[in-house]
């Protein structure tokens, strides 16, 4: 611990960001660096409190007060070493993340938590400024030949943990950019993309092979990489995305989230859109859907110089503070503003949509919608939802963008070819802990097996997985386990 009353000198505070009317005329990140003083101050904030609960709200199992201490007392070789050892990209969770480790912070209890994730950008920055992030493949291989289909944070985590243990890894990626969503979904706004382009240099420079434009299943043959490897990762991610089949689904106007955001992703990036554009300029626009990928159309929309925007999400409200059901240290279903909506939207919840209505061009002019009130359960789940009588209306729009989550991995294609078996949600089936499929040498990591989730969770499962390759190849592994800081945890 740094200060022993740090935590009662200073209070949380986050960096000042661009005011919302200036960063929305361009794409860039908005959230501006803390002084000197004021990210010495924070790191202070962490209080020695014991048993550090932030370690087990971290899916890395992050170890957090180590790295405050570092930060305090401006040792940044020790701080990057400490936040490196359990995170391959704090860059990426260190501005995306929405940070559960802080949902436990033990200071949380009854004073607002220490800014992990602000302090874990800020080591990482300051670690490339000086230099610090290096190529860590060992000088001797181990003579072993692992392939990972899809290159997004978990299969970037898994290939650079494989590195690290001395095998040649190649990477498949069926974009023309490595990075996955990181590259293609996520807005520049949230992650300007020379970030993840800085870290697939580190990693090129590793020695890992980065195959772009190449599909497994498609235009690479499943059975070829099976042969030509000791072992597969797959990664490919959940990519099917839940539709909304209701009358007038046909109308033009009705998209996707992920085709318009990938859309300007590559705008931003000035590498040439191949499909009709998707533009919000101008348009009534309807996000439906109130997560994260709907938080990322309502950024992009009001980037766009959309006409007006309105978000709607067929469930109710979540409350502004922790209920009793969800008690410290969970992570608590509160609502949640994101700095998209700082920048302007309209939220509707408990709105159902009926139809899409079009005019005579089968364009899209409006929605049919209603409202809906829900009966929950005594831990204050949803049981189910009536409609409100007489609330069906209209809602004139002319773009709609479907963000309700995906479903699971695309089925055809690489699983097909390779016989994988899925499991009741249609997911890659390999058990958490093991990652191992029933296809022999072949494992499975991030969304691809889990299902829709975080960037923090694709990292660990990818670094979990390596490190089950790694001993399926070689017999016992040399990666670090996130069940050592655990342990930890217990003893202490
Ligand atoms: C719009 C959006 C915003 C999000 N925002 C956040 C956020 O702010 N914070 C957060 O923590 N999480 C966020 N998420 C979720 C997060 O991005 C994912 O959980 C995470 O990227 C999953 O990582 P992954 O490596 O498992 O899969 P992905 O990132 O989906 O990567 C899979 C990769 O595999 C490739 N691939 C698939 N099949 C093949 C094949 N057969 N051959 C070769 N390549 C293949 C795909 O092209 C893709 O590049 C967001 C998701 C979306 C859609
Ligand atoms: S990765 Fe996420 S959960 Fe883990 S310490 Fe960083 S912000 Fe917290």
């Amino acid at each position: 611990m740094g200060k022993p009353t740090g935590f009662q000198e200073f209070n949380r505070e986050l960096p000042t960001k661009v005011p919302a009317a200036e960063r929305v005329k361009n794409y860039n990140e908005f959230v501006n660096l803390y002084t000197d003083e004021k990210l010495n101050q924070q790191s202070a904030r962490c209080m020695n409190c014991g048993i550090p609960f932030c370690h087990s709200g971290c899916p890395l199992g992050n170890i957090i007060p180590e790295f405050n201490d570092a930060v305090y007392r401006k040792n940044w070789e020790e701080a990057y070493h400490i936040l490196s050892s359990t995170n391959n990209f704090p860059e990426f969770t260190g501005r995306i993340c929405p940070a559960p480790c802080e949902s436990a912070c033990v200071l949380g209890i009854n004073k607002p938590a220490v800014a992990i994730e602000e302090i874990e950008k800020h080591i990482i920055e300051i670690a490339y400024k000086n230099n610090l992030v290096k190529p860590t493949a060992p000088l001797v291989k181990s003579g072993k030949k692992v392939a990972v289909i899809g290159s997004g944070p978990a299969g970037l985590a898994a290939a650079a943990q494989l590195v690290k243990a001395g095998h040649a890894v190649t990477v498949y990626e069926r974009d023309d950019k490595p990075g996955g969503l990181l590259r293609y979904g996520i807005p520049d706004f949230k992650l300007e993309k020379n970030v993840v382009e800085r870290r697939i240099e580190v990693m090129e420079k590793d020695g890992i092979v980065f195959k772009l434009n190449s599909e497994v299943g498609v235009n690479v043959a499943a059975d070829d990489l099976l042969r030509s490897n000791d072992a597969v990762v797959l990664a490919g991610g959940s990519t099917v995305p839940r539709n909304l089949m209701i009358p007038g689904r046909e109308l033009k106007g009705i998209h996707f989230a992920m085709d318009f955001l990938k859309q300007q992703n590559k705008r931003v990036s000035n590498i040439s859109v191949d499909a009709e554009d998707i533009l919000a300029t101008d348009k009534d626009v309807v996000v439906i859907g109130g997560g994260d990928t709907g938080s990322d159309c309502v950024g992009t929309s009001n980037r766009q110089g959309a006409k007006s925007i309105k978000q709607f999400e067929v469930m109710y409200q979540p409350p502004a503070e922790r209920t009793q059901h969800m008690p410290w240290p969970t992570y608590p279903m509160v609502m949640k503003t994101t700095s998209s909506h700082e920048e302007g939207a309209e939220r509707f919840w408990g709105v159902n949509t009926l139809e899409f209505l079009g005019d005579e061009d089968g364009n899209l002019r409006a929605l049919k919608v209603v409202d809906v009130s829900w009966e929950q359960d005594v831990m204050g789940r949803p049981l189910k939802f009536n409609v409100v009588e007489g609330s069906e209306r209209e809602i004139p729009c002319q773009r709609v963008f479907l963000a309700m989550g995906f479903l699971y991995p695309q089925p055809a294609g690489l699983l097909a070819q390779l016989g994988v078996e899925l499991d009741e949600r249609k997911n890659v089936k390999a058990k958490e802990g093991v990652y191992r499929t029933n296809v022999s040498k072949v494992f499975a990591a991030g969304d691809m097996r889990r299902g829709q989730s975080l960037v923090v969770w694709a990292i660990s499962e990818g670094r979990e997985t390596a490190r089950k390759v790694d001993e399926f190849l070689m017999g016992h592994s040399v990666l670090e386990s996130k069940d050592a800081v655990n342990q930890f945890d217990q003893v202490f």
